[in-house]
């Protein structure tokens, strides 16, 4: 009897990469980790990388993007229901991430006096992070919203007590339902408009007041949102405009009376990736909400739980460039060409190797500013949080999208099938760098600090000139940067020149101080050597390039 390929026999395609621990596999991650100070949860990640990287897991990411969410705006007499429906298989990733205690551990123990998260917390967090988006990325964005509302939250204490404790438990609550009765809640986030995202001034939103105006007074908000993902939160961090200007809002989505507060869903944002997680398009047609800081402090009242969504930013794209590496580096030891595998092949090697480097230099990164938000009470750290999260979410979030197209060459044809998860990843991967700022903005972002807060670009830029000092390499382009900041042109102009060399710089530090020679070296003489670089796989001339494949492969724990 013929089998079902009554042709041929199939051979030399490699075995799923599926059912591995993502987080004993990636020695980067463990090192990082240990490093920046999260290394007493290794035990509690290690067992969140078992499930995580599990074929279960992997699979319910496929159907979560391949079913995506609904709207439905009206039931079939006509009355408004503004609801969402997703697959089971996302409600399951959240479930998993939020009994991992992803959206809110940062804040779990918060020492109420300080109210300052833990030492370490971030940087465990920051792990278990890193592996959820490779799980699964879209609905990483209402954890990220509710983990970083809640800096937010604890502005205005008549809110915080009520909310803080609804988003704590590690648990996930997706029914439609007053957050007082619910087992746990989360939050999203309003900001962008039609006619204005980057500049948010430009909100044409108005708000209100009932009776008493101020921080924790209620108003009425009419308006519209041009994004708001996550739509079926519980409640939204939003901006409008009050008498005094740009305000702060919580907005829920029920009111204290049990009646669905006036958010009016008008369409589903049609996505290029990121298909699991719904965004929407929504009126506010009279909503009510609570505001959170004076009036006309909107921004300065929001800049928190920016700046921790874009920790998360570069954290899940370092996350995906991992995953994409650990199927290309994969798929190469498996998959023999020309009478090698093609992992022997030196062209090949050359370029999984280079790619290698990036992902060590995006995870170091990564988990540097992770920690950067432990210890808010050191100068340093805050100082390194200040001006290394725009540099950090810039450069991670920008090389992400080349290094994913490269690994998906490395698969061939089957790269580029939906089969393979490379395809879902090269679709996510830019959303990272256009939302929550995007390149330009960033940019913007650390010249405004060389111009308002010099003393915390300094305080990073000697560092970094400390920490470069036993490299003439990194000594030299830390020169650079000096010399950038203070020739006669104008910053504008430098703007991504000199991020981009931030990022660089620092990454070439880290990796010197704390990664294998075989890594730093690598790493310092193909970025810093000098030659032009515009694609993988050049400069590892002399490199090691076994030992830095060796250790990136994902068969190494
Ligand atoms: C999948 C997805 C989900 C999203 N979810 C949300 C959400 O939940 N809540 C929310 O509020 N928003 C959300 N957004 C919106 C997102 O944050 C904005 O798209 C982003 O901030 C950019 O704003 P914009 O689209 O209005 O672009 P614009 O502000 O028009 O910017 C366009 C371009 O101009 C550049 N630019 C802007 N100003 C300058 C300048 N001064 N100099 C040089 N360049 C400049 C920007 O960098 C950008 O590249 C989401 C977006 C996406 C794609």
């Amino acid at each position: 009897m013929p089998g079902p390929f009554a042709t041929h026999e199939v051979f030399n395609q490699p075995p799923p990469l599926e059912d591995l621990n993502l987080f004993t596999s990636d020695k980067a991650l463990v090192e990082a980790v240990e490093r920046e100070g999260g290394g007493d949860a290794s035990e509690r990640l290690a067992a969140f990388g078992e499930v995580a990287g599990s074929a279960q897991a992997f699979e319910r990411g496929r159907l979560a993007n391949e079913h995506p969410p609904r709207l439905a705006t009206h039931d079939r007499h006509g009355r408004r229901r503004d609801t969402v429906a997703y697959h089971p298989a996302y409600h399951d990733l959240m479930a998993t991430s939020c009994g991992e205690g992803l959206h809110s551990s940062v804040w779990a123990d918060l020492a109420e006096a300080a109210q300052r998260p833990r030492a370490g917390a971030h940087v465990r967090r920051a792990g278990a992070f890193y592996m959820a988006a490779q799980m699964e990325a879209g609905h990483c964005c209402p954890i990220t919203m509710t983990n970083a509302a809640v800096p937010v939250l604890l502005l205005e204490p008549s809110l915080a007590k009520q909310w803080v404790p609804r988003i704590l438990p590690f648990k996930y609550d997706p029914s439609f339902a007053p957050a007082a009765g619910k087992s746990a809640a989360t939050l999203g986030m309003g900001m962008t408009e039609k006619q204005g995202g980057t500049d948010v001034r430009a909100a044409t939103t108005k708000a209100e007041p009932i009776g008493a105006r101020g921080s924790g007074a209620e108003y009425i908000v009419t308006g519209h949102k041009w994004f708001m993902s996550a739509p079926m939160s519980d409640a939204f961090v939003v901006l409008a405009q009050a008498a005094v200007g740009l305000t702060c809002f919580l907005m829920p989505r029920f009111l204290p009376d049990g009646s669905v507060n006036a958010l009016h869903f008008q369409r589903l944002k049609d996505k290029l990736g990121n298909r699991s997680n719904a965004s929407s398009e929504v009126e506010f047609a009279g909503a009510h909400a609570w505001a959170i800081g004076e009036e006309g402090r909107g921004v300065a009242t929001i800049i928190e739980m920016v700046t921790h969504t874009r920790l998360d930013c570069a954290l899940a794209s370092a996350g995906l460039m991992r995953l994409a590496l650990a199927n290309a580096i994969h798929y190469a030891e498996h998959r023999g060409a020309f009478g090698k595998k093609l992992v022997e092949q030196p062209l090949m090697r050359e370029v999984l190797a280079d790619m290698a480097l990036d992902v060590e230099a995006a995870t170091a990164l990564s988990f540097r500013l992770a920690r950067s938000f432990d210890r808010t009470s050191d100068a340093g750290a805050g100082a390194w949080r200040r001006v290394m999260t725009p540099v950090t979410k810039y450069w991670v979030c920008k090389i992400a999208p080349a290094l994913v197209a490269e690994a998906m060459e490395c698969l061939g044809g089957s790269g580029y099938v939906e089969e393979a998860p490379l395809a879902r990843i090269y679709r996510e991967v830019p959303v990272n760098s256009i939302w929550e700022g995007s390149g330009s903005v960033m940019a913007l972002d650390v010249l405004r600090v060389l111009q308002r807060e010099p003393e915390a670009a300094q305080a990073v830029i000697e560092g970094l000139g400390a920490a470069a000092a036993d490299d003439g390499r990194l000594r030299f382009a830390h020169g650079r940067i000096e010399s950038l900041l203070h020739e006669p042109v104008l910053l504008d102009q430098r703007g991504r020149l000199l991020v981009e060399a931030l990022a660089v710089l620092a990454a070439g530090t880290i990796l010197k101080a704390h990664a294998p020679a075989a890594v730093a070296d690598a790493f310092i003489a193909s970025r810093f050597g000098g030659g032009a670089r515009q694609t993988y796989g050049q400069g590892l001339e002399g490199a090691d390039v076994r030992a830095i494949l060796a250790r990136s492969s994902a068969s190494c724990g």
